[in-house]
């Protein structure tokens, strides 16, 4: 394949589908200038050239400099301009695009092609000599950011310094003479900080830009980016050299950023802001407030400046049928930059636009509504793991609330938390378990960190297109951006609204649909989930062909997932129940008793308890198979660890203290996760797992008699190793099923099983499974077995094991597909070897995680198993690994 692709002029050598290789960029760019769109004539520099000027050491190899120099001629062709011409030169501008987009993560430089002799040359043909200054200052200042590496406010400080001098307030405001003295302070400034004079060869200029733009793939910021997104560094990105068309040449000239659709509600219309008589990053980078592009949006918004719709009508509706061409053309929202020079509209960009879960959601179920989409490709379109943001409480309307300042609705959701300035210190508190609200002037993809550490992010600066509101957006944040009356005071480390001077550490409240910002804690409402979400897990299911089960022990829990669609219980935690504090004492007793005689009092005393715990949950359940599990904790986890707990439970239980220390000391253990926990206190305590299965078959025939319905309750002993283990475990649990069943001269259906979470059972699936009538694979102890990582140390080191690429992901989050991945594949087919009807099932963390879902697809398990928010995330997963 070539390295080098043009466009433009009615042609393109690239195309949509070659966005692997050309960037989505300059794939789209490629596209869209093939199907007659008005695209500046440019070039694209493929990905792979990335990797190859990163291995020369930061060079670009000849042969790609040669097809580069070949491809500008064809945009001097088709633009009849002279790249470097002193009398009328073409400029071009350098921009990155990787195969994903990665808003704002790498650089971009404009105007290039500029310097001393060809800013005259470019004031005399185009007959604006402001506009020739323009950007010429604009052009030293990105170069010298982006190639040069000078601090950006450098230029700023002057360019403000510049505007108090001549009382304006605007830089639209000043002259061509203003901006020509700029340009040599900027110089000055350049030659000072830099060492050297500011470049004048326009070849030395792209080469050095073309660089930088490669360079910065490998910046602090897109790794971070690339680490949140699970995107390989080997990737590489794309660079663009595209013929620049100007929004900055005086206001019949505009630039402007647009998405087809909204981005936050999914809503059918316009949206999206411009500026006119500016170039694009005046639009992202907040500095002037943009103006709305339709007439509605600028009266909902009560704003005053006229709307694109109002002020260029023409360029307005050529826009308006641009868009619509795009969104069939794609079959997707999509997300635009544009340019209008002299009253031309010319477009920069298409992508899929960046939206938030109910936006994705809604446009999926649209388009498939509107016959531009299927069914089965709306369910792909909607990433599972994002509905998390949907499931989530909302800001109870009808609470009190005290709203102290206002911004735009920039990513709906609301967020609680305390005020954090900087993104270290965001991200410092909320792995200490803080909530934070990032609080920032404006954020910058410095920010990224602290953005994701962040609840909630709110801005002082910038529109609804600005790098917060797009950022937050994609991950899900809430945020409000553009609160104007906020103003933030980082050496007092204060923020002041009018009537209140907050601290950091104060909490706060966003709300980022309506974009108040209320003083405390606002109380939340359970989300609404009706409408287009209803609608496409109506569809998921169709699709999908594993049941969704979940991991609950509560009726509490029980009845929010059974309202998310759980298909019964898939893991059943008993000991969960044994903490509760009218029977703790009854457990204790039960643990420190010395004699079978004792424990059998207190095992008397827990039964009636653990059978009202069953009864509940049935009664919730009825109708639908829940897996129970035996208990499975070492008994010291039950006791007190300190000198006051151990005579409390002297007290409570009426057992002489210095033999509740003994037992206690007795009981302890060096490694508890590995040792007398699981089926092995059932081998040795037979009695401790005949109460509880008596409990659950005397809840189970309760329900049956009472309400006719039954359910299917399948007795799960845990951390079974061997065949043996389960054989006489399951000898007592049917011992107690048979003498129940006597006593209340009524049968029920049940299945016994058991859990494979450890290597050893998974390799001898092939007998365990002559005992067992269903397996549920528990990822958890499995994934800690398999690896010997401890699942509760792991966070301190997993971290720079992820960052080194030693795993792919945290392997307790997403399941390690080559190693407990092929465990959990051997344990299926070996136990289907000798029982082909075994039920398998998956109940681990992995379980409720969209990837490992449709790994688990793969292996044809029956159901996955996952707690009760992300049942629907399950669905939707399971779908999307169907399809
Ligand atoms: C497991 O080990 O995967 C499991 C589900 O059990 P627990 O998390 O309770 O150890
Ligand atoms: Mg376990």
């Amino acid at each position: 394949m070539k390295s080098v692709y043009r466009f433009g002029g009615g042609t393109a050598d690239g195309a949509a589908d070659l966005r692997n290789h050309l960037g989505g960029k300059g794939a789209n760019l490629a596209e869209m200038a093939s199907i007659g769109l008005p695209v500046p004539p440019g070039l694209t520099i493929a990905t792979p050239v990335c990797a190859a000027f990163y291995d020369a050491g930061g060079k670009l190899p000849e042969s790609v400099k040669t097809e580069t120099l070949d491809a500008l001629k064809h945009v001097e062709a088709v633009t009849g301009k002279i790249f470097g011409n002193p009398a009328d030169p073409l400029l071009v501008s350098v921009r990155s695009g990787a195969r994903v987009s990665m808003p704002g993560m790498m650089d971009t430089v404009l105007n290039l092609g500029l310097n001393d002799a060809t800013v005259e040359g470019l004031a005399t043909a185009s007959g604006n000599p402001r506009f020739a200054w323009d950007s010429y200052r604009r052009f030293i200042q990105m170069f010298a950011d982006v190639v040069l590496g000078l601090d950006h406010y450098l230029f700023e400080d002057a360019l403000e310094i510049l505007k108090e001098d001549r009382g304006v307030t605007l830089d639209t405001e000043l002259s061509a003479e203003d901006l020509q003295g700029l340009v040599a302070r900027y110089k000055t400034i350049v030659a000072q900080t830099w060492g050297d004079e500011f470049p004048q060869d326009p070849h030395e200029q792209l080469w050095a830009s073309i660089g930088a733009v490669f360079g910065s793939w490998r910046s602090d910021r897109a790794r971070t980016y690339r680490r949140l997104n699970d995107i390989p560094e080997s990737w590489g990105t794309a660079v663009t050299v595209q013929a620049m068309v100007f929004g900055n040449r005086g206001i019949t000239s505009a630039t402007g950023v647009a998405f087809t659709r909204d981005p936050s509600t999914g809503e059918r219309v316009t949206y999206g802001e411009f500026l006119i008589n500016a170039q694009g990053e005046d639009v992202v980078a907040g500095i002037r407030t943009p103006q709305y592009l339709t007439k509605a949006a600028r009266e909902r918004a009560g704003a005053r400046a006229e709307s694109m719709e109002e002020a260029m009508p023409a360029v307005y509706s050529e826009l308006d049928r641009v868009f619509a061409l795009l969104e069939i053309h794609y079959r997707d929202m999509q997300d635009i930059e544009f340019t209008v020079e002299d009253g031309r509209l010319w477009m920069l960009q298409t992508r899929s636009g960046k939206r938030t879960a109910k936006a994705a959601l809604k446009i999926a179920v649209d388009m498939a509504n509107e016959g531009l989409i299927t069914e089965a490709e709306a369910i792909l379109r909607v990433e599972a793991g994002a509905l998390d943001q949907l499931l989530h409480p909302t800001l109870d309307p009808k609470a009190p609330r005290q709203v102290i300042a206002r911004g735009l609705p920039a990513s709906p959701g609301a967020a609680s938390g305390v005020i954090v300035l900087d993104s270290d210190s965001a991200e410092a508190r909320s792995r200490l378990g803080e909530a934070v609200i990032l609080v920032r002037t404006e954020t910058s993809p410095e920010d990224i960190h602290g953005m994701h550490a962040a609840r909630g992010i709110l801005t002082a600066r910038g529109g609804m297109t600005s790098h917060a509101a797009v950022v937050a957006r994609g991950m899900g944040r809430p945020c409000v951006s553009g609160a104007g009356t906020l103003s933030i005071d980082l050496a007092a480390r204060t923020v002041r609204v009018p009537g209140h001077v907050l601290k950091e550490g104060d909490r706060i409240t966003l709300d980022g649909a309506t974009g108040e910002v209320m003083l405390g804690e606002v109380s939340t409402v359970e989300p609404e989930l009706a409408g287009d979400f209803a609608t496409l897990m109506e569809w998921a299911d169709k699709y999908r062909r594993m049941k969704v089960r979940t991991n609950a022990e509560t009726p509490a829990d029980c009845r929010t997932a059974r309202g998310f669609g759980a298909e019964g219980i898939g893991l059943c935690r008993t000991e969960h129940m044994f903490f509760e504090p009218s029977r703790i004492t009854s457990v204790r007793r039960m643990i420190l008793a010395e004699e079978a005689s004792t424990r059998a009092e207190a095992l008397a005393e827990l039964l009636p308890e653990q059978r009202a715990d069953f009864e509940a949950i049935f009664r919730v359940m009825a109708g639908l198979p829940c897996t129970i599990r035996l208990l499975d904790p070492p008994l010291h986890e039950f006791l007190p660890h300190d000198e006051t707990g151990y005579d409390d439970v002297a007290a409570a239980t009426g057992i002489a203290p210095a033999t509740v220390r003994r037992r206690i000391a007795e009981l302890h253990e060096f490694n508890p996760m590995l040792g007398h926990r699981g089926c092995r206190l059932g081998i040795t305590f037979p009695e401790i797992y005949a109460m509880q299965a008596r409990a659950i078959f005397e809840g189970a025939i309760a329900v049956a008699k009472d309400t006719g319905e039954a359910v299917v309750p399948e007795v799960m002993v845990p951390l079974v190793a061997t065949a043996r283990e389960l054989e006489i475990t399951k000898a007592v649990i049917e011992a107690e099923a048979e003498a129940v069943f006597e006593e209340q001269g009524h049968r029920l259906d049940y299945l016994i099983g058991t859990m494979i979470e450890l290597p050893r059972a998974a390799l001898r699936a092939a007998d365990i499974a002559r005992h067992a009538e269903f397996f549920s694979f528990g990822t958890n102890d499995l994934t800690q077995t398999t690896l010997g990582i401890s699942r509760d140390d792991a966070a301190r080191f997993l971290g720079v094991y992820v960052d080194q690429g030693i795993y792919p992901r945290d392997p307790f989050v997403g399941i390690d597909e080559e190693g407990v991945g092929e465990l959990v594949e051997l344990g299926a087919s070996r136990g289907r070897s000798t029982r082909p009807d075994l039920k398998l099932g998956i109940c681990g963390e992995h379980g409720g995680d969209p990837a490992s879902i449709a790994f688990v697809e793969k292996l044809g398990l029956d159901y996955v198993s996952c707690s009760p928010y992300r049942v629907p995330i399950a669905r939707l997963a399971a779908a999307q690994a169907a399809l």
